[in-house]
């Protein structure tokens, strides 16, 4: 997907910012330096859009942050935490509810926010190395299947937890904790506006958590521990067998 329409737009900037990875940081990042006049390029590795379905829990806030059509990713909203540990139990009641968004809504949204603001998308385009140069940044990238050098003022990097552009920047790779989620029928004595958590320090020492995505399904993630132990996790849940992974 090229935007084209998009370095014809007068009082842009010369100076041009690239973003490396367009999901949902660097989409949200290219709407609002386009915003601000600047040209900008994202670079995406992926043939194309494919967003995989996930859902994801985020605050209220996203409400206030994003576009209008970002905001028709939200597909459920939860009003209560119950908290299980050691056979006990608690509720916390939401002031706010939590929005739970669909992943594959909201990215291409966000791709068309981006659009709409004048950045240019490039799919099929890999992010390989940064260095200095005269002009500012010399970025290498294989784009379809080709070599190529490519010249920015600055580059963002949003291309994930393991990012290159951070490793090729100097930053120390961050620690990460592998998820997994499943999409499990909603059991009957769950509310679809509650998130129920587990805290089970034999199993993970994170959490597991079932998370309605509407009255007829939920969401349950967890760490790799929980993978490890997914069929014994979900009979927990009340769930019965995942009907998707
Ligand atoms: C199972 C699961 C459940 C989660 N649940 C929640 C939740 O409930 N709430 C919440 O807030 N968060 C949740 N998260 C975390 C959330 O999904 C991530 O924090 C968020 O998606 C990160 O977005 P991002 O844009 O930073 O990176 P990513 O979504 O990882 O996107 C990085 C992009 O960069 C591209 N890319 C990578 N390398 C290159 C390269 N060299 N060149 C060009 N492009 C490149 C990739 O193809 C990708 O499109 C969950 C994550 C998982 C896995």
């Amino acid at each position: 997907m090229e935007n084209t329409g998009a370095q014809a737009q007068p009082g842009r900037s010369g100076r041009e910012v690239i973003v490396v990875g367009g999901s949902a940081a660097g989409l949200f990042t290219a709407t609002s330096v386009a915003r601000g006049g600047r040209r900008v390029r994202v670079l995406e590795s992926k043939p194309q859009f494919e967003p995989a379905s996930r859902t994801l829990i985020v605050t209220d806030h996203f409400r206030h942050q994003m576009g209008a059509s970002a905001r028709e990713s939200i597909i459920n909203e939860i009003r209560r935490f119950e908290l299980f540990t050691d056979g006990r139990s608690a509720q916390v009641a939401l002031i706010k509810p939590d929005l739970i968004i669909e992943r594959s809504r909201l990215i291409p949204a966000l791709a068309r926010e981006a659009q709409q603001a004048g950045a240019t998308l490039s799919f099929d385009t890999r992010f390989l190395g940064i260095g200095p140069n005269a002009r500012g940044l010399r970025l290498e990238v294989e784009s379809g299947g080709k070599h190529e050098e490519l010249h920015a003022d600055s580059v963002v990097g949003a291309d994930g937890a393991a990012s290159r552009v951070a490793r090729a920047s100097g930053w120390p790779p961050i620690e990460t904790v592998p998820l997994v989620q499943a999409i499990v029928r909603l059991p009957k004595d769950c509310p679809p506006d509650t998130t129920r958590v587990w805290f089970v320090p034999d199993e993970t020492p994170y959490f597991y958590w079932l998370i309605p995505e509407s009255a007829e399904r939920k969401e349950a993630s967890g760490t790799a521990r929980m993978a490890r132990r997914a069929h014994s996790c979900l009979s927990r849940l009340g769930a019965g067998t995942a009907t998707n992974w």
